[in-house]
């Protein structure tokens, strides 16, 4: 038996349903960082993977709230504080029916490696709601954040937890949950990031993620000798945060990218998404992206049912480079296969976990410069570390010092991960890279902290 699968034996029981994203990061994890824990004896011995698989906490509480015809709602909420050793527990938070404990110990999981891969002092947590954003009134989404709020905030402080967003949580929820913060401790403290710019967010946070996907991407190709995304068609999954900003910044670099998605279909535009269209469809009128072939009648509209099961029409388009940005799972072997074949040369993960793990297996085993969610989703932590420096000492950077910070930031996780990959004798394979350099540095930190 190797190294991982003992490892892995240890950690069979108790491997149910709800669990089975994280067990599945897990694995992920275990395997890549075997040749670690073979050449270096001490992380077994202070027994790093067992204490690193178990959150210090999991808090999960009642959130009860009227909605708008005075009937009591009660929703699930949860935070997950994972590690504290490289700093205050940093994850966003999700609201989303899908949402549960295995869910978020599996993102919480994955927040440690990828918050410890920054190189800045952040711990990994991740929290959240099976509460629907979706079809609710503002005022219904202030009283559930007000409600969510009331038991979340005696947990959390600027040194202790500091939430984010994610799915389901923009700058509206970040901005009601703020408010009852403030309201509940009477401290203007920098406890959530993503706030809007008026009251403390950082300039630059919104776009921070996709953006950060493309420079990592860009630096990745580089090390690797391809040719760069400039005038490359690119295809991109997903219309909300991270997949937006992707699209963007692809396009001011002068990639083409042709594609988007949501969780009802796909649009093809050849001659490249109209971004501006996008924007208004999703962040102003929060539309189908049906919508979008009512303008552009030349592109091409594909429901999410009209594609064979277990692949997604958006990876059957040729591309140079894709980027799935909506969700987990959402790219599988077959996806994996259409890519190949069409002569893909890199995939960049702006979701978390977006492939499958048979998906990954072939895009290494083709040589595909493969970019894994925990490294080249980075920059939305790293602006949210940001924004907490700029809070902690009461100042404002401008966008163009966040952004030289981001893509010097994105950069240094690349060229770790490339060359950490390089020396554990796993050359190319960037899963592995990521893997071993987030975990090195989080395990010496548990190290030197003791038990
Ligand atoms: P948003 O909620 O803003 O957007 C998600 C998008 O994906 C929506 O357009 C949604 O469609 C679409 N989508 C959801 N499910 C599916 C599906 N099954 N098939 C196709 N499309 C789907 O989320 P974000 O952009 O913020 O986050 C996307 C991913 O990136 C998540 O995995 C998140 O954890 C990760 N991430 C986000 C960060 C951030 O800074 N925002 C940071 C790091 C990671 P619809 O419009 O119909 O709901």
């Amino acid at each position: 038996m190797t190294k991982a699968e003992q490892e892995i034996k240890k950690f069979e029981n108790g491997n149910c349903e709800e669990n089975r994203v994280f067990y599945q990061a897990m694995e992920e994890v275990i395997y890549s960082i075997a040749p670690l824990l073979e050449s270096e004896e001490k992380y077994t011995r202070h027994a790093i993977l067992e204490r690193l698989v178990v959150p210090d906490r999991i808090i999960k509480f009642k959130v009860a709230w009227l909605d708008d015809n005075n009937n009591i709602q009660v929703n699930t909420g949860y935070r997950v504080q994972f590690n504290n050793a490289l700093g205050p527990y940093k994850g966003g938070l999700r609201f989303h029916p899908s949402v549960n404990e295995g869910v978020l110990k599996f993102l919480g999981f994955e927040q440690i490696l990828k918050n410890s891969l920054t190189g800045l002092p952040i711990g990994g947590a991740k929290g959240g709601s099976d509460f629907d954003p979706k079809g609710k009134s503002d005022f219904e989404v202030m009283k559930f954040c007000s409600a969510f709020m009331a038991e979340l905030h005696k947990h959390i402080g600027a040194r202790i937890d500091v939430p984010a967003g994610d799915i389901g949580v923009g700058a509206r929820e970040i901005g009601y949950l703020y408010g009852e913060y403030k309201k509940l401790t009477s401290s203007y403290e920098g406890v959530l990031t993503g706030k809007p710019f008026v009251f403390g967010g950082s300039l630059m946070r919104p776009e921070a993620t996709g953006y950060g996907a493309v420079y990592f991407t860009e630096t990745m190709l580089e090390m690797e000798g391809k040719e760069s995304l400039d005038g490359k068609i690119c295809t991109v999954s997903g219309a909300g945060n991270v997949a937006l900003h992707v699209i963007e910044k692809l396009q001011q670099i002068g990639a083409v990218p042709v594609t988007c998605t949501d969780s009802k279909g796909t649009i093809y535009d050849s001659r490249g998404v109209d971004l501006a269209l996008l924007k208004e469809l999703k962040l102003e009128r929060r539309a189908s992206l049906e919508e979008y072939v009512k303008v552009h009648a030349d592109a091409k509209y594909i429901p999410i049912n009209e594609y064979p099961e277990g692949g997604h029409a958006v990876w059957d388009i040729p591309c140079y480079a894709a980027f799935p940005c909506a969700t987990q799972n959402e790219l599988t072997d077959i996806d994996a296969q259409n890519l190949i074949v069409n002569g893909v040369v890199s995939v960049t993960e702006g979701a978390n976990m977006p492939s499958t793990p048979k998906a990954i297996n072939d895009f290494l085993s083709h040589k595909i410069c493969f970019a894994p969610a925990k490294a080249a989703n980075a920059g939305g932590v790293a602006v949210s570390e940001f924004e907490m420096a700029q809070n902690a000492s009461m100042s404002k950077w401008s966008f163009e010092k966040v952004d030289e910070k981001l893509k010097t930031t994105m950069q240094q996780i690349a060229k770790r991960v490339v060359l950490t990959a390089k020396d554990y004798g796993v050359e190319g394979n960037y899963v592995d890279g990521a893997n071993i350099a987030g975990f090195k540095r989080v395990a010496d930190a548990m190290i030197a902290e003791g038990i």
